[in-house]
């Protein structure tokens, strides 16, 4: 029946789902992320969505809202007519770039320190490795642009943070599967096992669903340690 991205070694349970199944380790987080990731190279680049498309990104970023198919700058009410994000940037940076860039600097930071934890995460590396990047970091800015180089201290890539900011990143990702899982009208589960660094037996768990207008979820659900056998009975346990 449902075949998970690696070959299933059982499948448990077939019917309407009565909650997601998660946990909340770190290292399952982690696990997920580079999942997603390897998922996302696989699906298609749609040339149409990533050009022509409002992204509701630009609302922070530059402060375009989407009016009547078109962009409309928030500050000036001057519309712009591509929906390509480099109009829009062009549009904010030589009108009102030097008037408003210190709003958006702390959501800048912000946002660079997710993106920091994201990299940490799919790659597989150790969380304290955020403050040896951010070293590198500002080594490489104190070279290439001295006069910014304050802005890239201010980055925090602590232990730490780098942990609840990829604690965040899983929330939001079990938060959307548990979105998705409440439409399905079918659904599999598939089981796979690996083993960790410590050779600890993990459980993976894979979920597939079908919703009512056929459309497939399929993403890692979760991950356990194993710390004795791994029979079926403990698996049910
Ligand atoms: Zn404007």
């Amino acid at each position: 029946m449902a075949r998970g991205p690696h070959p299933a070694r059982c499948i448990i349970s077939s019917g309407p789902p009565n909650k997601s199944p998660c946990g909340g380790l770190e290292n399952e987080h982690a696990a997920r992320l580079q999942y997603m990731e390897k998922r996302k190279k696989k699906k298609k680049r749609n040339v149409d969505s990533e050009c022509r498309q409002f992204n509701d990104e630009w609302n922070i970023k530059y402060f375009f809202v989407k009016a009547n198919d078109k962009a409309l700058c928030l500050i000036c009410k001057d519309s712009v007519a591509v929906l390509k994000e480099y109009n829009i940037r062009r549009h904010y940076e030589s009108k009102h770039g030097s008037s408003y860039s210190h709003i958006i600097g702390a959501e800048r930071t912000k946002k660079a320190i997710y993106k920091v934890a994201y990299v940490l995460a799919k790659k597989g590396k150790p969380f304290t490795d955020g403050s040896i990047i951010k070293e590198c970091i500002v080594e490489a800015a104190g070279e290439l642009c001295p006069e910014k180089v304050n802005l890239f201290k201010m980055i925090s890539l602590g232990s730490n943070t780098v942990a609840r900011r990829i604690e965040d990143l899983g929330g939001d990702i079990i938060r959307q599967i548990k979105e998705k899982a409440k439409r399905f009208c079918w659904y599999s589960l598939a089981l796979d096992e690996s083993t960790d660094v410590c050779d600890t037996s993990q459980l993976l768990v894979f979920i597939r669903g079908v919703d009512s207008e056929f459309n497939v979820t399929q993403e890692l659900a979760s991950v356990h340690s194993m710390h004795t056998t791994t029979t079926g009975e403990d698996i049910f346990n």
